[in-house]
């Protein structure tokens, strides 16, 4: 941390806040909490001061509430915290709360603790379509947190400075990494895409053992209407205050299969005009964005990794690339129906959910938006 007067500015690359940020997380027990908690522990810019859970974990020390179901320990910094009730207070002694709240109860949440002036990044689908409220994908949209003068205006929380910022679905998130440097080189018409989804993506426990050992499951409730619908903010304008959908069109089918960790997605691609099979592969490869220029901590040096391999990508072998920030691509051909297909991998609970929303929050600390 740095208050040197020839420190980069915010907006510039290299900018670090001069001083430690508070930070809490909300469904700090559940399985992207648990991945908030761990991505959290040293972070460079972020100090965690308070953990929430439901009424079952209220007034416990973390390590006894959580159910840890992550490969390395309880993080020490952790351990010890008390859990404390999803109300603003005292309690929380921090200026952004990071979300991972069950759908059913995430949204009215939220607001109440953005009215009572906290920065919320959520995970939750709530609020993500809302008219005042970013979908945000650092690499794909960053200029969309300029919506947050509407919100705040909107809302009536000006004064205490608090606002709302989502992050995708799980599945959308890794489909619009894959997709934007195909529409900014060439352009997008039309997405086919079938998802095959990892078993932590619906949380803990999760799907019965008894319903997906031996099995692929054909339904995932209200999925298959956000991968067809969020990629078309995310990828579109912010002109005035309002966003701009983009004019391509999803079609999507999404499964759930016997995998611990990280969505897989069969995708195939019309685009706006004819490119060879070597300006793909190179747009995708090649492709660097804002985090990657602002040089965010949590930023992957590649968004997008491309495999020439006939066997990859694979979730048990490229789930980690890049920290899990990136999306890994590969079986890169010609479609006959469409013009493109591929096979993309990415990490549902890291860079689908809890290292998505950090990259947000590392986003708009940059930019300015949390002094
Ligand atoms: P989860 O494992 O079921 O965890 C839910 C969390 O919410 C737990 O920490 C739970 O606390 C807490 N909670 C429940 N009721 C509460 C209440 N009344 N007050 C305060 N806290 C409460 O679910 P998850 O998979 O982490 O998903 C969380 C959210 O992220 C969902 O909206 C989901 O759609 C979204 N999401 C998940 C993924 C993924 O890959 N899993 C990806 C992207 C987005 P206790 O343990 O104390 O009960």
């Amino acid at each position: 941390m740095s208050s040197n007067p020839l420190s980069p500015l915010p907006g510039q690359a290299g900018f670090k806040p001069s001083r430690p940020i508070k930070v809490g997380v909300l469904g700090a027990t559940g399985a992207v909490g648990q991945r908030f908690v761990q991505l959290l522990e040293g972070h460079p810019w972020f100090t965690v001061t308070a953990l929430g859970g439901s009424e079952r974990s209220v007034g416990k020390k973390y390590a006894q509430a959580a159910n840890w179901r992550l490969s390395a320990n309880v993080p020490a910094y952790a351990r010890d915290i008390t859990l404390v009730e999803g109300k603003p207070g005292p309690d929380w002694d921090c200026e952004i709360i990071f979300t991972s709240l069950p759908g059913e109860m995430a949204g009215p949440v939220e607001e109440e603790f953005a009215a009572a002036g906290y920065k919320i990044f959520s995970n939750s689908k709530n609020h993500r379509m809302d008219a005042d409220v970013p979908l945000l994908v650092p690499e794909i949209n960053p200029e969309h947190s300029a919506v947050l003068e509407v919100q705040k205006k909107n809302r009536g929380w000006t004064e205490k400075g608090g606002f709302i910022v989502t992050n995708p679905n799980c599945t959308t998130i890794h489909l619009v990494l894959a997709l934007k440097p195909l529409q900014d080189a060439f352009g997008l018409k039309k997405v086919m895409v079938t998802s095959l989804q990892s078993l932590s993506g619906a949380g803990y426990p999760g799907v019965p053992s008894l319903d997906i050992v031996d099995n692929v499951f054909p339904y995932i409730g209200g999925e298959e209407e956000k991968v067809e619908i969020e990629p078309l903010k995310i990828m579109g304008g912010l002109e005035a205050g309002r966003f701009v959908d983009s004019d391509f069109v999803v079609s999507a089918t999404c499964t759930r299969v016997a995998v611990r960790e990280a969505h897989t997605e069969s995708v195939s691609v019309q685009l706006g005009r004819e490119a060879s099979l070597e300006e793909v592969a190179a747009a995708l490869a090649d492709w660097e964005a804002e985090p990657q220029r602002l040089g965010l901590p949590t930023a992957p040096a590649r968004p997008v990794l491309l495999r020439a391999e006939l066997d990859r990508p694979q979730p048990f072998l490229d789930r980690e690339g890049e920290g899990a920030m990136a999306t890994t691509v590969g079986r890169l051909r010609r479609c006959p129906i469409l013009d493109y297909k591929f096979i993309l991998t990415g990490h549902n609970t890291i860079r689908g959910a809890a290292g998505a929303s950090i990259l947000n929050a590392e986003l708009l600390t940059a930019q300015g938006w949390i002094k």
